[in-house]
């Protein structure tokens, strides 16, 4: 294959090789084919509006139906392999996942923005762990034996679902693909990965590599747009679950509609996550996991993102002081280079989503800005940066406080009282993550314990940790798969057998 120089147009020095040809298929048993109607869609850069990076097919009913039947016979080989050879399979993945590490995460600055350093290599080490993880696990896939009269023999077997929908948001796809890939495939299920429309390359290049190990039709990839070829794998008869990532009201029609056939499925939404800091916290080690945990460094498109900061009233100006210095440091940059801190928004629609929020919250009586790196940057540059902001004096109640915005706006609200403050935090339909700042673990399990979130870290702000059970309460999802425990719940049913000795 040939390769292409891409240039952003930008002038950083930095080039990053794209494979040619731009113009993907999609990989359906085996085979990397165009979309049934011949449709594409083009994808761009975030680094540069005016650049296509490549072009995807536009998948509709008649492609779900060839995936969906792809997976389907496929599904008996696979699930009857014998649990060792699976866990062999998915650790060779693992290899060849590996070995192109430095290209996949190339490929995501590319197709994300999100940069190279900060996030893009952290998401495809974290594919690459995944899938090793998921491979041990193998022959956890068990059932258990009653302690029956002599004359009885009762065990269940923990089977496989089927086909499952795996649909991807465009935020962090290598890490959301980790999140149910290899637990799928290692319970004994095959796929149909949707990929997101603004960002599908990282994905094909990963069913690329890895369909040299998997056998036809257990991983299959369409592209395309979600009221298309999305809506028509949750409709489908044939497939048995949806893994679903992606915003709060896509998701709760999606549910509606995959539990309307009793299909199984699974919803890992939205968030607004609270960051709580005690008064005993205000340390330069606590401001460089509160940045963590503020997601700046992906420009806050993460679901997990800490974007209520609730700053205790004695520390409140000092922290803040503090945390300022620190992001005025944060370069924002080309999403290739290693020097940048934060990379790019994903696209002109949500770029001026954010800016209509901080309008919003500026609009607001009391409303003060701590800080704002945007300086230069502007809906002009041919790429989506943004620098952060930081608003204060703000009201849990405002909507820059309850909306999840996607953006690097931080809100900070002040608080002075223990019960007042987790009542703020839980003051929310949403419930994924949560942080809590103390020093007196005693008082920080005990909020973490009283807060509604399906995540809560204490004196810590990064991402997941490979095995860590994941997924939100309330509106930020339904379900679990990505621990050993939501592997099994999230990807297998338990069959009840009883034996008349
Ligand atoms: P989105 O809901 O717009 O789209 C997500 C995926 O669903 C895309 O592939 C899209 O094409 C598809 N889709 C859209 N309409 C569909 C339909 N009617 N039927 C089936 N599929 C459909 O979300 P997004 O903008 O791509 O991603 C951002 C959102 O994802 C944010 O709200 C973020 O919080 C959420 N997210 C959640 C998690 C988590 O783990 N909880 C992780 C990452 C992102």
């Amino acid at each position: 294959m040939a390769d292409t120089v891409i240039d952003s147009g930008i002038d950083t020095g930095v080039e990053t090789v794209v494979q040619d040809p731009k113009d993907w298929g999609m990989l359906i048993g085996g085979e990397w084919v165009e979309a049934a109607a011949g449709e594409r869609i083009e994808v761009i850069t975030p680094i540069d509006r005016n650049q296509v990076i490549a072009t995807v097919p536009r998948a509709r009913d008649a492609d779900a139906d060839r995936a969906v039947d792809a997976a389907r016979r496929a599904f008996p080989a696979w699930a009857e392999l014998s649990f060792p050879e699976r866990a062999r399979t998915l650790l060779k993945a693992a290899d060849l996942l590996e070995e192109a590490t430095e290209e996949l995460s190339q490929l995501t600055a590319v197709d994300t923005g999100n940069a190279i350093r900060t996030q893009a290599r952290p998401e495809s080490t974290m594919l690459i762990g995944a899938f090793r993880y998921f491979a041990g696990l193998a022959g956890e896939v068990k059932g258990v034996t009653l302690p029956t009269a002599s004359d009885q023999l009762q065990y269940t077997r923990r089977q496989p679902l089927g086909v499952v929908a795996a649909i991807l948001p465009w935020n962090s796809p290598l890490m959301i693909v980790a999140f149910k890939l290899p637990a799928l495939l290692v319970a004994g299920n095959t796929a149909v990965v949707k990929a997101a429309e603004d960002a599908p390359l990282s994905v094909l290049r990963m069913a690329e590599l890895i369909s040299e190990v998997l056998p036809p039709g257990v991983l299959n990839v369409v592209t395309g747009y979600g009221a298309e070829i999305g809506e028509a794998l949750v409709v489908h008869e044939d497939v048995d679950k949806v893994s679903f990532t992606g915003s709060t009201a896509v998701g709760a029609g999606v549910g509606a509609k995959a539990g309307g056939r009793l299909a199984h499925y699974s919803l890992e939404l939205g968030g607004k996550s609270p960051c709580i800091v005690y008064p005993d916290s205000c340390t330069d080690e606590v401001v460089e996991q509160v940045l963590l945990a503020t997601r700046f460094a992906r420009q806050s498109q993460s679901c997990t993102t800490g974007s209520r900061l609730f700053l205790h009233e004695a520390i409140h100006d000092e922290f803040l002081d503090k945390l300022v210095q620190r992001v005025a440091q944060l370069r924002v940059g080309d999403p290739r280079d290693e020097e940048s801190d934060i990379g790019c928004i994903i696209n002109a629609k949500q770029w001026q989503r954010v800016q209509g929020y901080i309008e919003d919250g500026l609009a607001q009586q009391g409303a003060g800005v701590a800080y704002d790196g945007r300086g230069s940057l502007t809906a002009d540059d041919p790429g989506f940066y943004h620098a952060p902001m930081i608003l204060t004096g703000v009201e849990n109640n405002w909507r820059i406080a309850r909306e999840e915005i996607f953006g690097p706006v931080l809100s900070v609200i002040r608080w002075s009282d223990e019960d007042e403050v987790v009542r703020m935090a839980n003051d929310s339909h949403y419930g994924l993550a949560a942080f809590v700042f103390c020093q007196d673990l005693g008082a920080a399990l005990r909020t973490a314990h009283r807060i509604d979130s399906g995540w809560v870290q204490v004196n810590q702000g990064g991402g997941q940790q490979v095995g860590q059970s994941y997924g939100g309460m309330k509106q930020s999802g339904v379900g679990r798969e990505f621990s050993l425990e939501g592997m099994l719940e999230g990807f297998t049913q338990v069959k009840q057998i009883n034996v008349r000795l």
